[in-house]
């Protein structure tokens, strides 16, 4: 069965470039000129035995009398009709904009399976960018590199295991937000009866408390904690059960920008 991925995104994140990469061949135009990809293409690709077929969108730039607004519903509408997963694509070199929240926000509303995408990540100067996706609520971003095709494996293997998991009876909304891969082998890993807990992932900046919520919600004092930052140095899984509902919480070592880390330790 071919699967069909959109990929979605405001004018120049590099839509088109990474389209080029997954499908192998120049089929859409590249240029730094916004606004350059005048209609949708569409190509295949494929993972392993798993076909996609890729949609490379565009239109938000066109002249039209019609606003902004109207024309990314219509994009974000189309893609989401057509496409049974959406690739939200952002810059992680120009960070995030109006533009990139509102698409965002749309999908998020949406129950269409968002795969968010950090495009520019060659190098370092993508790291704050990456990091900053995280805000747009649509889970872990996968940090690429259209142009020069660094984790363009990852995001395929990503894609592939989505692609699995709807062949198998459809795609639940819990899949997106964790990694394909790991919510299918969630899935493998444990008992059918338990039912796979939900993976809930405690994220902040240092000393913010992430380690302290933890131990509240559990009701024991299960993870050190204390007031220099980087006390919890790796991310730690706890199970919890409420309510016969069972929880996997992560904890997670925060997040600092890259610059501001300088302990290789703290980096692993
Ligand atoms: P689209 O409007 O989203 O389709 O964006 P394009 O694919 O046309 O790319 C816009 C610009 O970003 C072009 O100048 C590309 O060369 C550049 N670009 C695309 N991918 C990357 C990347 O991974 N790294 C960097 N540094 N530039 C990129
Ligand atoms: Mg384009």
């Amino acid at each position: 069965m071919a699967f069909t991925v959109a990929i979605l995104g405001r004018p120049n994140v590099g839509k088109s470039t990474l389209f080029n990469r997954l499908v192998g061949r120049r089929l859409a135009l590249v240029d730094d000129t916004p606004g350059l990809t005048r209609d949708r293409r569409i190509g295949d690709a494929r993972w392993g035995d798993q076909e996609f077929t890729l949609i490379d969108t565009a239109g938000l730039e066109d002249t039209s009398d019609d606003s902004l607004e109207g024309r990314m519903q219509r994009q974000t509408q189309r893609a989401v009709d057509d496409a049974d997963i959406v690739l939200l694509l952002i810059d992680a070199r120009a960070g995030l904009t109006p533009l990139d929240h509102h698409f965002a926000d749309r999908l998020r509303r949406l129950s269409k399976p968002v795969v968010l995408v950090a495009n520019k990540c060659e190098g370092r100067g993508g790291t704050a960018g990456l990091l900053d996706a995280y805000a747009l609520g649509l889970g872990e971003p996968i940090g690429v590199s259209a142009a020069h095709g660094d984790g363009v494996t990852d995001l395929l293997q990503e894609l592939g295991a989505f692609a699995a998991t709807a062949g198998q009876g459809g795609v639940d909304i819990a899949v997106t937000t964790e990694s394909a891969a790991e919510a299918a082998e969630d899935a493998e890993a444990l008992p059918s009866s338990e039912g796979r807990p939900i993976r809930l992932a405690i994220v902040g900046r240092p000393n913010v408390g992430k380690s302290t919520l933890i131990n509240a919600l559990i009701g024991e004092e299960r993870l050190l904690t204390g007031p220099e930052p980087g006390v919890t140095r790796d991310a730690v899984d706890v199970d919890w059960v409420y309510r016969d509902r069972a929880f996997r919480l992560v904890d997670t070592a925060g997040l600092r920008r890259k610059a501001r880390i300088s302990d290789r330790l703290e980096r692993l």
